[in-house]
Formats: structure tokens, sequence, C-alpha cells
């Protein structure tokens, strides 16, 4: 029996990687390198699309647990991230270039995977398991397939991507490293502290700027509040930036101890510090007005920049009309979706969701019912977000709301969110041996 995967990305990776250990043949299908989507750029497999970031590694963190779970269970995407982060205060980075190498040769380096470079624009031809992990920038066929096969609307929304500069350009009398609060080594982040006029020049331009003009189709789509272009947030108000991306609480000048009446973060984008991305200003701006008002962030007034901000489709289906708790379609059970494109929202979440559909596939191939992860887990918050009823469904980073509390009442966050993860990776350990992970 073969299981075959459309989409190398981060869930397809990790669905990929779990079968081929099981000893499971896999047609592991991708586009790239020949083709590319609108988005995608690296012949590589498990490509970042924007950020290098797999976002914060605590506990209390809910994003943090679930990487915690998914190492739990050899997670091929948490081993490759181990082994090519790069410092970043208390979020886990990537060297993207190492990662995604590190994705591929895994990859090629199982018996039991045939890598084809091909477009793939109807399932229907392959015969058995199919899962589609082909992203929110599946291609156009393929999003017509998936629009007749479930016979519902497709949906849109979008998303922007920040901008990234050559660190050779920056003005280091001006910006300067230091992490909040002092976490992590050394300060992981560049700051670009503004003072209040500073600030206020800096806001009017981004508002009045002028945008990408919107194609027909892309009207009216609802954006993603978590990854908001930073004019948007800017136009809420004022003080909307300094409470959001610009915030700068927490970070003083490490000479001068001087506090800011906001700051613009940078974090590296590769080990070597070569470059930066500027965090949480994905965009819609035009290039040119992201040169102009970028270039009045103190320290960026010379900057040059590697790659602008872009604006990107992000397609996924209505998943609690169409699939189960275990991502296979309620029509059609030989259909499985995983990543981005089944609702769930993120790298980690995405790779989250490739994992946890190879097991589910692999019960399947053992003659068994798909066995569901444990109830206190993040990942089978995720399974549930997919598979329950919404008036308005969207895809979801993980968030501890979306696992169970705990019975007893704990007052302290911190302390009971410490407790949730403990209570989750307890559980988890028992499944992981029971099932051989
Ligand atoms: C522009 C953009 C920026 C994003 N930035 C971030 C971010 O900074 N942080 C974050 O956590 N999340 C981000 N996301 C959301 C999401 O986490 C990523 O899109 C993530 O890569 C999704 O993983 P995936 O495996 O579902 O899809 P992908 O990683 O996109 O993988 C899909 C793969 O399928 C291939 N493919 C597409 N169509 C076909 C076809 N017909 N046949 C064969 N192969 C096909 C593609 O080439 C690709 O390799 C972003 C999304 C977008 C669109």
């Amino acid at each position: 029996m073969v299981v075959h995967i459309i989409g190398a990305g981060l869930a397809g990776s990790e669905a990929a990687y779990f079968l081929a250990n099981r000893g499971i043949k896999v047609k592991l299908y991708d586009i790239k390198p020949e083709k590319f989507t609108e988005g995608h750029k690296s012949p590589n497999f498990g490509e970042l699309l924007c950020s290098n970031s797999l976002r914060g590694d605590s506990l209390t963190n809910a994003v943090g647990l679930l990487k915690a779970e998914m190492r739990l269970l050899n997670s091929l995407v948490m081993r490759c991230a181990e082994k090519t982060k790069i410092p970043a205060g208390g979020a886990l980075a990537v060297d993207r270039h190492k990662f995604e190498q590190c994705i591929t040769e895994s990859l090629n380096s199982k018996k039991n995977i045939e890598v084809i470079c091909k477009e793939v624009e109807n399932p229907d031809e392959l015969e058995g398991i199919k899962i589609i992990a082909a992203g929110p920038l599946a291609t156009k066929p393929l999003t017509e397939w998936i629009m007749k096969k479930t016979g519902s609307q497709n949906l849109f929304f979008f998303d922007a991507i920040a901008p990234i500069v050559d660190g050779e350009t920056i003005d280091y009398t001006k910006a300067f490293f230091a992490s909040r609060y002092g976490k992590g080594e050394g300060g992981d982040y560049l700051n670009c502290p503004m003072k209040k006029e500073e600030y206020l020049k800096f806001w009017k331009e981004l508002i009045n700027a002028e945008t990408v003009k919107l194609r027909d189709f892309e009207k009216d789509k609802k954006l993603f509040e978590g990854c908001l272009p930073v004019e948007e947030i800017a136009k809420r108000g004022e003080d909307a930036l300094r409470f959001g991306p610009l915030k700068p609480v927490g970070l003083k000048h490490p000479e001068t101890n001087e506090e800011f009446y906001a700051v613009v973060q940078l974090r590296r984008e590769d080990s070597n510090g070569r470059f930066y991305n500027i965090v949480g200003f994905q965009t819609h701006l035009t290039y040119p007005e992201q040169k102009r008002v970028f270039s009045l962030i103190p320290g960026l007034e010379n900057a040059r920049f590697e790659r602008f901000g872009r604006m990107h489709r992000n397609t996924y289906i209505n998943s609690p009309e169409i699939l189960d708790r275990f991502f296979r379609m309620k029509k059609d059970k030989t259909i499985f979706f995983a990543g981005q494109i089944s609702g769930v929202e993120g790298y980690v979440e995405s790779a989250a969701s490739g994992l946890m559909v190879g097991f589910f596939v692999w019960n399947i191939l053992q003659g068994k019912e798909p066995i569901p992860f444990p109830e206190e887990t993040a990942l089978n918050g995720l399974s549930q977000h997919i598979s329950t009823f919404s008036h308005n469904f969207q895809p979801t980073n993980i968030t501890y709301s979306l696992i169970p509390d705990l019975k007893v009442k704990i007052r302290n966050k911190k302390e009971r969110r410490l407790k949730i993860a403990e209570r989750s990776l307890e559980s988890l350990k028992v499944f992981a041996m029971n099932f051989d992970f």
C-alpha cells in the first residue's frame, strides 16, 4: 500500500517522515523545484514562508507546549529546528537555509519515500490514501478540485510578510542589542528606539502611505488577527503600535539605561547576523513606500532591503463541515487534509497536524480506526478545533483555551499553565510509549 502526500511543506514532510519510519511506502509530490507557488522560493522542502521563528519555547506559552509534545513524538521539524537554531531570546528561531536543508536531506535519505516533482491537479487519479498538504498557496487546479470535492465555497484570507534588511547597512550607533527584560543571551534582538516625536512622524507617514491595490477577488476578505499588516494596526489609533509590535516595555539601552517611547525590534535571519527581519512588520505597502517609511526608523535610515514585505493569498477549507477529528474527509475516508489548509495556523501547528495525520493513517493501515491523542494535549486541542462547528470558522494558532482546564483552581496564570503542561506531557509520554514513538 502506498500513501500519496501532496505537498512537502511542514505538514507533508512530517507525515511522510513518520509513515516512512513505520515502514509505509510514501509518494511525496511537490511542484518544487521546477515550479513554485507565488510565495515559495526555495528549492528545498519544509520552506519557511516568512518569519524564521517557530515562536515561544516556554511551557507557559501554548506553542511551547505543542513543541514539547512534538519532541516527545520524534517530530522531524523539531529535530531539524534544534539542529539549526539560532539565538532568539525565549523563542525558537532557526537558520532557515540550514533548517530546510535538514528537512530535505532527511526525506531524501528515506528509502520508503519516493519524491516526485509534479503539480498534482486531480488527486482522484491517485489510488489509495491521499494526504492533501499543499498549504495556503495550493495551486489553482488543486484548489478547484478541493472546491469540487468539498462542495463548499473556498475561503480566502490574506497574510502579509515582513521585510528583511541587510545587517551591514544598519546604523549601530542608534540600534542596540537587547532582549525584552534581559531574557536570552547577550541580547538576541536588535532594537531601534524611538523618541516621541520620531514615533509620531513615523506613525503619520505609515497610516498615509500608499498600499498595493487589491485585485477584485481579494477585496472584502478577512485579515487574520494574528498576522495583521503593520499599517492596519497603526490605523487603529495613535498608540496601537506602542501596545503591539513597537512595545517599549522591558527594553532599556544596555549602556545608558535609557527607556524609550517606542521600539522597533529586528530579529536575526541567519546564524551570522547578516540579515534581520523587522518583527511584526508584515505589510501591504508598495515597495517604494516601504523604503521611504521604514527608513524613518532610527538606525534604518540607510538600510538596504534584502526583501520587501508582501501580501499573500491564504487558502483553507471549512474543516468542521468537511473533516472529522482525524483530519479525514467525512464523505471520502481515503482523503486527509493536513497543515494550514486544514484550518490550523502557523508553522508549528501545520507540522503538528502532519504528524498527527501520519499517525492516524498508520492506524488505518494497521486495520484499526484512528486512535485520538490524549484529551489533555495541545495536539488534541488542534484536532478538536478543526472538527468543531463554528459559525465563522477560522484557522487558529494553538492556545491554552483549546486545552481542557485543570479540575482544581489555580489563580496564578503561569502556575496553572505549567500544571496543564505537566499533565499533558505525562499523558503523552505514556501514549508515546504505548505506540512506540
Ligand atoms: C505568505 C505567508 C507567510 C506566512 N508566514 C508565517 C510565519 O511567519 N509564521 C508562521 O508560523 N506561519 C506563517 N504562515 C502560515 C503557515 O504556517 C505557513 O504557510 C506554513 O508553511 C504552512 O505549512 P503547510 O505544510 O500547510 O504548507 P506549505 O509549507 O506551504 O507547503 C505546501 C507545499 O505544497 C506544495 N504545493 C502546492 N500546491 C501543490 C500541488 N498542486 N501539487 C504539488 N505540490 C503543491 C508547495 O510547493 C509547498 O512546498 C504564512 C503563510 C503565508 C501564506
